[in-house]
């Protein structure tokens, strides 16, 4: 492969493909590999002796496979770099170094203020630092903004929450970080996590929700991040849910996040009169005004019920109106405010399931356990999810990551 002109041809990709999914979920039967990259079984036998051949990838003993012949898995020669996710955050820059598998390697944080003018470039300084402190090589950087991102390859970001506007992230960390980056809205990158880690074995449409500071939605269709005309699809913390309220950042009153958002939650808090806000400044302290409430709600059920409960009612009613609009086969709630979901269960059940068409009563969800490094794991995953990119959105920053993949695969197996 030499250059973004060359185009390549789902065959050229497929060798790729394999070693990232195996990378990715471990080793996997020819079978599997058909079936999640969708292509012919004779197809993934060519490659695959291929890659054996080139002593990328190794066949496994045999496993019974119930009854039928025995599948023999294959598996990834040894480790084939490292993938690194930043979650960039109103205060702060969230970093993982992850192995293909997901396993965290080093995490940091890093103070960033995001109004400085130069905000990218400080941001590329200590990305720089973080790079040089990972062991082996880096595959590539992914990065996950709150709000959207034109394509993941150029990476254009537009986010009223951190006060970015046409911010030039992909071109900016590319240049300074002489890695592949790919960009995308962070809710969108933890939906790609999930194809990757999680639901997405099982299951190819479904929704992932996030609560916490922000309410927002990443929409898998068929296997697929569903980004919209502009990459802004997914907006469900500005789907309006009563006749008045707070502002939000768009001037908009009534929308979900303005509500049930963290700042959203403190407001009621007060209204209630089960706190005091003096003096309370920032994102932390809100996240902090809430794990108290959380505390006093498990004691008192009038603040378990008009605070958590009336929150969870809310978000119950925008994704059951999001269900009924796009049929998927699950919903996967995720974020900091997940924290508490024990809170939030009883309203959202109940007005999920009686807003919810017939035919889809019974959708399932899913609350994963939840912690910060989640959402720069999400970012990661965007790398690991380029090497099987099948509809081409990761553009040419793919074709390098799946570049960098077969050369640090093949440089190991001759290790
Ligand atoms: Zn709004």
């Amino acid at each position: 492969m030499n250059g973004a002109a060359s185009g390549s041809r789902p065959s050229d990709l497929l060798p790729a493909s394999i070693l990232g999914l195996l990378g990715a979920r471990g080793p996997l039967t020819r079978a599997e590999l058909a079936s999640a990259l969708r292509v012919s079984s004779a197809s993934i036998t060519q490659a695959s002796k291929e890659l054996m051949s080139k002593g990328m990838v190794l066949e496994l003993g045999q496993l019974a496979s119930g009854g039928g012949r025995p599948a023999r898995p294959l598996s990834l020669v040894g480790s084939a770099g490292q993938i690194v996710g930043v979650k960039v955050t109103a205060s702060h820059m969230a970093v993982v170094a992850a192995k293909l598998d997901g396993e965290a390697t080093l995490t940091r944080n890093i103070p960033l203020d995001v109004s400085r003018p130069d905000a990218l470039d400080i941001a590329a300084r200590s990305l720089q630092e973080v790079l040089a402190a990972v062991d082996g090589p880096v595959l590539g950087v992914g990065v996950g903004i709150p709000g959207s991102v034109d394509s993941l390859e150029s990476g254009v970001a537009d986010s009223p929450t951190i006060g970015w506007r046409n911010a030039q992230v992909g071109t900016v960390l590319r240049q300074r970080l002489g890695v592949p980056v790919l960009v995308e809205n962070d809710v969108n990158a933890l939906a790609v996590a999930e194809q990757v880690y999680g639901v997405g074995i099982k299951y190819s449409t479904y929704l992932v929700v996030t609560i916490g500071r922000g309410i927002g939605c990443g929409i898998v269709i068929g296997g697929e991040v569903f980004r919209g005309a502009g990459g802004g699809a997914g907006e469900i913390g500005h789907v309006p849910v009563a006749d008045d309220g707070p502002l939000c950042p768009y001037g908009h009153s009534g929308c979900l996040e303005s509500l049930i958002g963290s700042a959203g939650l403190v407001r009621r808090a007060v209204e209630l009169g089960f706190f005091d806000a003096t003096g309370l400044q920032g994102l932390n302290a809100e996240l902090e005004a809430i794990r108290m409430l959380a505390a006093r709600a498990e004691r008192d059920p009038s603040v378990a019920e008009g605070l958590f409960g009336w929150a969870g009612r809310l978000l119950g009613s925008a994704v059951a109106g999001a269900v009924n609009l796009l049929n998927p086969e699950t919903v996967v709630v995720l974020g900091e405010g997940s924290e508490h979901w024990a809170l939030w269960e009883p309203g959202f059940a109940e007005s999920f399931r009686s807003k919810l068409i017939s035919s889809r009563r019974w959708v399932p969800y899913i609350v994963d356990p939840w912690d910060e490094d989640k959402w720069a794991l999400g970012a990661a995953a965007l790398v690991i999810a380029s090497s099987f990119d099948k509809d081409g959105s990761t553009g040419y920053q793919g074709e390098l990551v799946r570049e960098r993949l077969s050369v640090a695969a093949s440089n190991r197996a001759k290790a």
